[in-house]
């Protein structure tokens, strides 16, 4: 609630989005907000919709119904560059790093809707929070581990000063050393005030740092709750945790 007694309207707000590929629907009504400042988790099994919702989100793929609205303006068939510009920055499944550019080339990339100032500033920013890349900038981004791949890709997308940042399993294929540092750095991210919407199928860890969790199967958000409430829920423990 805010000082005003309103309830605060969400930073995203998603209803009953649709998407298909081609005359295949994979989205079949997802609905999903997002609050300022808060970590929200979505979840599911392989194949259950979670990296398209977010292509769909940045303007990848078009929606086929349903509605995205982003700081009280409906997006839903905005642009997806004019989505950059208006804050909203992705995190790929798989990193996609450009392998022969160096670590600090790979970051500017990410600042192409911001003047070079900024950019430095920005740059800054991710060489405080990953020192790591900065021991390595000047290095081919192809010779860095898994998890310093991904804290280069979580770098590169904060290069825009996004107001929220979207996570495709950011875990996927890293040891579970790296998992937890990867996830402390999110933690760290959402304890500065970012907004976060992370899909991943790794539930365990993603419910266990999330405010806010939604499970996805076949293309439809079907549970919803706190986090740690999530974990507790028998039909997440089942399906997603192996309990
Ligand atoms: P994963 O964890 O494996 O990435 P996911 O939850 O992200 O899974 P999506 O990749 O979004 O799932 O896929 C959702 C559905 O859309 C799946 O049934 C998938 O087979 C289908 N799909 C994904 N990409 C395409 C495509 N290019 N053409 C046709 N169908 C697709």
């Amino acid at each position: 609630m805010s000082e005003d007694g309103q309830v605060p309207s969400p930073l995203l707000d998603v209803s009953d989005l649709c998407t298909h590929y081609g005359r295949i629907q994979a989205l079949h009504g997802v609905s999903v907000s997002v609050h300022r400042g808060s970590l929200v988790a979505l979840v599911g099994a392989n194949g259950a919709g979670k990296t398209t919702l977010l292509r769909t989100l940045s303007g990848v793929h078009r929606a086929t119904g349903g509605r995205i609205v982003f700081d009280g303006r409906d997006i839903t068939r905005a642009r997806a560059d004019l989505r950059v510009r208006s804050g909203i920055s992705q995190v790929p499944e798989g990193r996609q790093m450009f392998g022969p550019m160096s670590v600090e080339d790979n970051l500017n990339l990410g600042a192409y809707t911001r003047p070079i100032a900024e950019s430095r500033r920005s740059i800054g920013r991710i060489y405080a929070m990953f020192p790591v890349l900065e021991e390595r900038r000047a290095q081919p981004a192809g010779t860095l581990s898994g998890g310093q791949q991904q804290m280069l890709s979580i770098g590169r997308a904060l290069m825009s000063q996004p107001r929220l940042l979207l996570l495709d399993e950011p875990s996927m294929g890293l040891a579970p050393q790296l998992v937890a540092e990867i996830f402390s750095a999110i933690v760290a991210l959402a304890k500065g005030g970012m907004t976060i919407l992370l899909v991943e199928q790794n539930a365990q860890a993603a419910l266990s740092v999330a405010d806010f969790g939604y499970v996805i199967e076949t293309g439809k958000t079907v549970i919803s709750g706190r986090g740690r409430d999530l974990l507790q829920d028998d039909r997440v423990r089942q399906a997603y945790l192996g309990m």
